[in-house]
């Protein structure tokens, strides 16, 4: 599988993605390497990692504590110490070595550290592979709040290799999944189609499925990368799925949830919301919720947890003029972006949800 080509780096896939790395490790004279892991990268991922890149240049890890709960400031402090002193300069390069937090802490550590320094992307979850890696947006929560502080700068490159997948736990397989499903929905049909029937895909497929998913991703971004106008629609699922996200992780009475699995929940509510506005059939919403309910278990949510929801939406970053916006579908493959959706919608949505 080629290279794809984003607006300003490249994403390796395969094989070659190694030979791809160091070339671009050489091209520019970097000062110190620095790899940012976390604790279960460090175990199953950086082993391998360093046995395949050769190089002349000095090398230090440095390890955070996995898990969405440290995507804080908390923790760029400490990165950004340890950068400090081990003496990276603005002549160094990090390379993310992990999941969806591992990129986004990383990112933005590159992008604020003296003000900037060249990072690369290594993603190791699936989630990260097909989506967190790619495109630029880089940033930590604010407490539970999603994604409050951050920037969009893109990365040097991004080198995916799935081998790395084979030690991800499986939970973490399908939070990565639900991304897919989304570039489906929002962008191709064919694509969406191809997950209809689960069990007939084959581990073969895998690669195939990961590649057109980064692909999709990496076509929105190319035409917004700040996020204007078409890039909105990645955000399909994300506006309620955020909210509920954050509530599960700051609720100690709720089961934190992983960010597929929330996304999951917010794609079928989105997908109601949708169907009630008539921009897709009620066959298309029930084939949705029927495909998506099969790979993630029904959460239960009661009439204060929905209150409580609602009211963390006023904080999502796509909000303009205090006014809450939703990227709904328009016809499976097709988004219409800046939708409003009121407080009895989202209700019953919720109550639809919650039956079979
Ligand atoms: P994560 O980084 O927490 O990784 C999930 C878990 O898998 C972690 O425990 C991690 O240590 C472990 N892990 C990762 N690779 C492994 C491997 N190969 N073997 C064994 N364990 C491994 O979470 P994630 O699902 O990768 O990413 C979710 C994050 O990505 C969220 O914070 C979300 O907001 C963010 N995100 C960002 C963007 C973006 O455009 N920047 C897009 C989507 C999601």
């Amino acid at each position: 599988m080629n290279t794809i080509k984003a607006t300003n780096y490249e994403v390796f896939f395969g094989e070659n993605s190694y030979d791809y790395l160091k070339k671009t490790l050489v091209k520019t004279a970097y000062s110190k390497i620095f790899i940012l892991v976390d604790e279960n990268t460090s175990n199953h991922c950086l082993p391998n990692f360093l046995a395949n890149l050769a190089t002349e240049v000095e090398i230090e890890i440095i390890e955070i504590e996995a898990g969405e709960e440290n995507k804080n400031i908390n923790t760029c402090l400490h990165i950004w110490e340890a950068l400090s002193e081990l003496s990276a300069d603005r002549k160094s390069i990090l390379i993310n070595l992990g999941g969806g937090v591992v990129s986004d802490i990383g990112g933005f550590i590159a992008c604020t550290f003296k003000r900037g320094m060249d990072f690369i992307n290594v993603p190791t979850s699936l989630l990260a592979m097909v989506d967190a890696s790619i495109g630029g947006k880089n940033g930590v929560d604010l407490g539970a709040l999603k994604n409050q502080i951050g920037i969009i700068k893109e990365p040097k490159a991004v080198v995916i290799n799935t081998s790395f997948l084979e030690t991800l736990p499986q939970l973490e397989m399908r939070s990565g999944l639900a991304e897919m499903l989304k570039h489906g929905l929002i962008f191709n049909k064919t694509y969406w189609n191809k997950f209809k029937n689960l069990s007939n895909l084959k581990s073969d497929d895998l690669d195939g499925l990961i590649y057109e998913s980064i692909q999709i991703k990496n076509e929105i971004v190319c035409q917004d990368l700040t996020e204007n106008g078409l890039r909105k629609s990645l955000n399909f699922g994300h506006t309620l799925g955020h909210a509920i996200e954050s509530y599960c992780l700051e609720n100690d009475a709720k089961t934190t949830l992983l960010h597929g699995e929330a996304i999951a929940v917010g794609m079928i509510l989105e997908s109601y919301i949708s169907m009630e506005k008539n921009l897709i059939s009620k066959e298309e919403y029930f084939e949705i919720k029927y495909i998506l309910k099969d790979i993630y278990e029904t959460v239960s949510f009661n009439k204060n947890d929905i209150n409580k929801i609602i009211e963390l939406l006023i904080y999502d970053k796509k909000n303009e003029f205090g006014k809450i916006q939703f990227a709904l579908l328009d016809g499976i493959g097709n988004i219409k972006i800046d939708e409003k959706a009121d407080n009895t919608l989202i209700y019953k949505a919720f109550e639809d949800y919650a039956t079979a």
